[in-house]
């Protein structure tokens, strides 16, 4: 989203990446993840309305802009966007692909979800994730444990036990129902037609 870090031991910025302008929702312009925002532009990697972009854009910084992983991870070249996650309390790493599939053909993710597994759940998904509320999603954990998420049913699977399953209680569900209704009535306002920040004349 066209930031440079500043202050950090490594100094970046997004050059040719866009991803998360295509990966990531913007509420503000009511565009769904996964979508390209009608703001990017179509003959160079940027933003057609840099100096007017919503705040979220501003502030956005993924976790390779933000200096959290190597000079070769950018977005684009690992074909996901990478983030840490604040949800209330708690953090987890979010892999989110532009491209179903792409986090097990690549090596890279894999290392990267090791290394941070340890110290918080790493949550993977692509951009199908925004577009449909009951996408299967993974979330690993530490020693080796991983969950598998789809609908209101996981499959847990922990080294050396047998795999086990669970399902949401029955008002864990009800309350999950009411989330995906809400969920669904914003994606289909969204797709009625993005908003589009307004450029002063002259800009
Ligand atoms: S994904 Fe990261 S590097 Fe790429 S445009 Fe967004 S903030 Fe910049
Ligand atoms: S407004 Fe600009 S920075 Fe924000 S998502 Fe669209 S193209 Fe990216």
């Amino acid at each position: 989203m066209e930031e440079a870090t500043e202050g950090l031991s490594v100094a970046r910025a997004c050059g040719e990446c866009s991803l998360c302008c295509r990966v990531l929702r913007v509420d503000e312009l009511d565009k769904l993840g996964g979508v390209p925002c009608v703001h990017q532009d179509v003959d160079a990697p940027g933003c057609s309305v840099h100096a007017q972009r919503p705040n979220i854009c501003r502030s956005y910084r993924c976790l390779w802009l933000s200096g959290g992983l190597e000079e070769g991870d950018r977005p684009d070249r690992l074909g996901a966007v990478v983030d840490v996650v604040a949800d209330g309390s708690l953090v987890r790493l979010e892999i989110r692909s532009l491209l179903p599939g792409a986090f097990d053909a690549s090596p890279r993710l894999a290392a990267i979800a090791e290394e941070y597994r340890s110290s918080m759940p790493v949550r993977i998904t692509d951009v199908e994730d925004v577009l449909n509320p009951d996408h299967a999603y993974r979330v690993l954990l530490p020693a080796g444990e991983e969950h598998r998420v789809q609908g209101d049913r996981t499959e847990i699977q922990r080294p050396g036990q047998p795999v086990e399953y669970r399902r949401l209680s029955l008002f864990e569900r009800a309350f999950r129902g009411v989330l995906l209704g809400l969920r669904r009535l914003r994606i289909r306002r969204s797709r009625s037609g993005p908003r589009r920040v307004e450029v002063p004349p002259g800009r």
